[in-house]
């Protein structure tokens, strides 16, 4: 059973992209929230700039769809320079890298997200070019095998990734900041939905935005998603105003509940209670049980119970809260503890 979903942090598809695009902050300044990463930020800037050098390499952190693209794009842009994108699973080879490092000028940014899937090869072929702007690219092969040592401009790379814990220690050291993406506030996904209506010309009621911020589990990527259903829930069934009664139908329609969790969300609580007796359960069998991938549960679904206290994380796997039982209204079966031997010929 895959569930689909509206509320992952991660992308869908090419059309949901060119929406994410055009909402997309330019400027520091436009962004909303992540002040400390964003005053930490504008300070390696503004002192790039004036030292007239590029900025360190940098690595954003954090659960998917909080900003992490968005911040890069606005690093270069503010530093007035040219962005080149790729991904770790897309950078297969040394030469994969090699086409990118070779075309690179003078202050340019070399975007990676999921820098966590670069294989080890070319994390080795990436270190000299991060510390010392050269790499050494192999020819040929066999007796005819020559290494060329190939000088580069010094640009900055800007990683993302999801799990940062599954940086090699090396690769993480090259890089000279590191941030952390935290969740949003209800009152930051409210500025940011306001801007992106005002940007889609919508017509909103007083607190519709914050009723779809409050049901947006502090991801942008999650709010701007809503918006979109709603606003075609809008269209289709009222006059195209956001109106409560609307923003509330509609959201009821994709199954999300007060406090912004879908069908997946549930349906692991669900599994943890009626399966693993409340945990602890390991996240494999989790995983499948519900028949989805391993990586969608640690990425997607559990940061947000984990930050509302819905689960916990234990040496000995996932453990369901009471708070979480309450909220569906599950019984928690947690297992009694038992003393000694269990009496399994006890006559009744
Ligand atoms: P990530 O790379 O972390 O998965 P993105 O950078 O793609 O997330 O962000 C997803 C969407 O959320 C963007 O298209 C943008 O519209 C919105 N967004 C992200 N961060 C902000 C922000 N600080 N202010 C306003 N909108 C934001």
């Amino acid at each position: 059973m895959t569930i689909g979903r509206i509320i992952s942090g991660q992308s869908l598809n090419e059309q949901e992209e060119t929406f994410n695009v055009s909402l997309r902050p330019k400027l520091l300044d436009e962004c909303i929230g992540q002040s400390s990463v964003k005053e930490k930020v504008s300070i390696a800037i503004e002192a790039a700039k004036q030292r007239s050098e590029p900025l360190e390499h940098i690595l954003f952190y954090g659960p998917p769809g909080l900003g992490k693209t968005t911040l890069a794009h606005v690093v270069a842009n503010e530093m007035g320079a040219r962005i080149r994108c790729s991904s770790g699973p897309a950078l297969a080879k040394a030469g994969d890298v090699m086409g990118l490092l070779s075309n690179i000028n003078t202050g340019d940014v070399l975007f990676i997200d999921e820098v966590h899937r670069l294989s080890t090869l070319v994390e080795e072929f990436i270190y000299p070019a991060m510390e010392d702007f050269k790499v050494d690219f192999t020819v040929d092969s066999g007796m005819h095998a020559k290494t060329i040592n190939f000088p580069l401009k010094r640009f900055t790379l800007i990683g993302a990734t999801t799990r940062a814990g599954l940086l090699s220690a090396p690769l993480r050291s090259r890089f000279g900041m590191l941030y952390h993406l935290d969740f949003y506030s209800t009152p930051e996904l409210t500025e940011i939905l306001d801007r992106s209506a005002q940007l889609l010309s919508l017509q909103c009621e007083d607190g519709t935005l914050e009723l779809i911020a409050t049901r947006s589990r502090g991801t942008p990527r999650v709010a701007n998603r809503l918006l979109k259903r709603v606003r075609d829930y809008a269209q289709v069934k009222g006059s195209g105003v956001l109106s409560t009664g609307i923003v509330e139908s509609a959201l009821k329609m994709e199954q999300i509940d007060r406090l912004g969790l879908d069908e997946l969300d549930r349906a692991f609580l669900r599994a943890l209670v009626n399966v693993y007796d409340g945990g602890p359960a390991g996240i494999e069998a989790i995983a499948a049980t519900l028949g989805e991938e391993r990586d969608t549960l640690e990425d997607v679904v559990e940061p947000y119970l984990l930050q509302i206290g819905f689960l916990r994380r234990t040496k000995r796997g996932r453990e369901v809260t009471n708070q979480a039982c309450e909220h569906l209204s599950l019984k928690s079966h947690k297992k009694k503890e038992t003393s000694g031997q269990p009496d399994l010929f006890k006559q009744d």
